[in-house]
């Protein structure tokens, strides 16, 4: 597996291998890496990916002050080990300065139709940082897709689309959520949680599960109720909600009735740590 550090020799080697007839993936990631990113790594080669191209950069940019920027775990060895065996071909560790210049002044901001609810109105920025960096790692690797975790489901929404707005030629690729068995979804974050935080986390994939079994048993719910019913279940559980909405699942609109095609989105508090999580119903 091939290590880079600076975006020009990546992008050199990313060429090379476009020009050799080679079909390249691009996984971006935040590292730490977990079983969920693996299988990103397993969905590209599945796909045929004769390039496995898995970034691992904590973007700056995407962190409010408040944040958890410092503190988000890096371990660069660990991830190169899981990321050989999990067959990806390059990685990708950029530094800030390598990603940015001091004086950097040109952003991708999606206008606020899919940016300006959910984890883009709690997290001001968030969004932009996000596009931004997606945008420049497509302008390096320039690959055939990326693959992107439904755990971010926002994330994924804004990005495809960016990519249809901006007419990047990057194929999109969604992979579905990978759980531990108790239900709760794998996040970097997750190591921020005690023992007891982790028992309470259980409610997010619970609550989920809930609103799912009530849209197959009744055909559709009423958010507003299925909602109160879903806040006081978190509640319970010892956590504080950010926000638990049912959007339509193409553009993200809220919905006043829960049925297929639609999803739930939750963000929790657990302790001092933020938690995400989400269903298409
Ligand atoms: P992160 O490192 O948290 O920025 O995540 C990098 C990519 O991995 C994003 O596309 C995430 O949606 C995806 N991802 C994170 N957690 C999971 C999970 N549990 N299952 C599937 N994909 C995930």
């Amino acid at each position: 597996m091939r290590k880079f550090e600076d975006p020009e020799t990546l992008r050199s080697w990313a060429r090379k291998a476009r020009l050799a007839g080679k079909k390249i993936a691009l996984v971006p990631t935040m590292g730490a890496l977990h079983e969920g990113h693996l299988s990103l790594i397993a969905a590209a080669k599945k796909k045929g990916a004769d390039e496995i191209v898995v970034s691992v950069f904590v973007n700056p940019t995407q962190f409010g002050p408040k944040e958890d920027y410092a503190q988000y775990p890096r371990d660069h060895v660990a991830d190169a080990k899981k990321c050989v065996q999990a067959g990806a071909t390059a990685i990708f560790f950029p530094t800030p300065a390598n990603m940015y210049a001091d004086d950097h002044s040109t952003w991708v901001i999606e206008d606020g139709a899919l940016s300006g609810s959910l984890c883009g109105a709690r997290r001001p920025g968030h969004f932009r940082g996000v596009c931004t960096v997606v945008a420049k790692l497509f302008n390096v690797v320039q690959p055939d897709f990326a693959v992107f975790g439904q755990k971010d489901f926002q994330q994924a929404t804004i990005i495809r689309r960016m990519v249809r707005d901006l007419s990047f030629g990057v194929e999109i690729v969604v992979a579905p959520i990978v759980r531990e068995a108790t239900g709760l979804a794998l996040s970097s974050r997750n190591a921020y949680l005690s023992a007891d935080e982790k028992v309470r986390a259980l409610a997010l994939s619970a609550t989920l599960k809930d609103l799912k079994a009530g849209v197959a048993a009744k055909g559709k719910l009423v958010w507003k109720t299925a909602r109160a019913r879903a806040v006081s279940a978190l509640e319970k559980a010892g956590l504080r909600v950010d926000y638990v909405e049912a959007v339509d699942a193409e553009n993200l609109k809220p919905v006043k009735t829960l049925k297929a095609g639609s999803a739930v989105l939750l963000a929790v508090f657990d302790g001092k740590t933020r938690l995400i999580d989400n269903c298409l119903v």
